[in-house]
């Protein structure tokens, strides 16, 4: 489903990622870890096409197109979500309106028809369900005035929408309490488990894995993987820390 090969990028000319390969096959949940300042967040903005992110070599193949070549919005189209570190607020734009127009985007440049007010409704209530999340929520705007883990809900709650074939989701656990960790951990395992998707999650800590339990375990440090294992390296590296593990 994604293969990277070699990929570089800087962020503001400083060089960030420095030959990172990987690659993911359908059905496949791969967690990357890593130490801060690894280039973790500066992958996903990269594969997302974020402004600002400067691919300097390496390729992208996503489901067997170059991803590099497409526009943010053409890679989501693609079937490609990126959940951020930091969800951004959007005052004035429900998420039921915002939500709906990122569909019918979608939609859109699949020479699918817009889904009338009513189907849409009915699949924002499916899918706020899973969540647990309340439909008045998604009327207020966009994470305004949201709590850490009400934002990464809602963001679970537009990805169930959207229904990506590969969700690469940017500390999700962070920020979250017991309750909404589990919450978010089998939200992501029923919308995003089964065949034709994959999921890259990022995360600095195990107990994210612990509810969704990854097939590959890789560690990110000075811009490339370094080390790749199963489970239990996630384990290693939480009781022995990344430079007793990754040196
Ligand atoms: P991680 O997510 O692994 O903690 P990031 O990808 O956020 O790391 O950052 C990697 C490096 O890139 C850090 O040294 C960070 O300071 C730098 N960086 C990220 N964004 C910018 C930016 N907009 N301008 C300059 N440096 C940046
Ligand atoms: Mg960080
Ligand atoms: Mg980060």
């Amino acid at each position: 489903m994604l293969r990277i090969e070699n990929l570089s990028a800087t962020v503001a000319d400083k060089p960030i990622l420095k030959g990172l390969s990987l690659t993911i096959n359908a059905g496949e949940i791969h967690a990357i870890m890593g130490p801060n300042g690894a280039g973790k967040s500066t992958l996903g903005y990269t594969l997302g096409g974020r402004p600002g992110y400067e691919v300097t070599g390496g390729s992208v193949d996503f489901d067997g197109q170059d991803l590099l070549a497409l526009d943010p919005h053409e890679r989501a189209a693609a079937g490609l979500f990126l959940g951020f570190q930091y969800p951004v607020e959007i005052a004035g734009v429900s998420n039921l309106q915002f939500l709906r127009e990122a569909l019918n985007a979608q939609r859109k440049v699949h020479g699918e028809e817009p889904l009338s007010g009513a189907a849409f409704i009915k699949l924002a209530k499916e899918q706020a369900g899973l969540l647990r999340f309340d439909m008045d929520m998604l009327k207020r705007p966009v994470n305004v005035g949201f709590s850490g883990g009400e934002k990464k809900r809602a963001e679970m709650v537009q990805m169930g929408i959207l229904a990506p074939k590969l969700a690469i989701l940017d500390e999700t656990d962070s920020g979250l309490d017991i309750d909404a960790l589990r919450i978010c951990g089998e939200g992501i395992n029923a919308i995003m488990r089964g065949p034709g998707k994959a999921v890259l999650l990022i995360t600095h800590y195990q107990r994210l894995l612990d509810y969704v339990k990854p097939d590959f375990v890789h560690v990110l440090a000075g811009g490339r993987i370094v080390k790749s294992g199963g489970p239990e390296l996630a384990l290693e590296l939480e009781e022995q820390g990344y430079e007793a593990v990754a040196a």
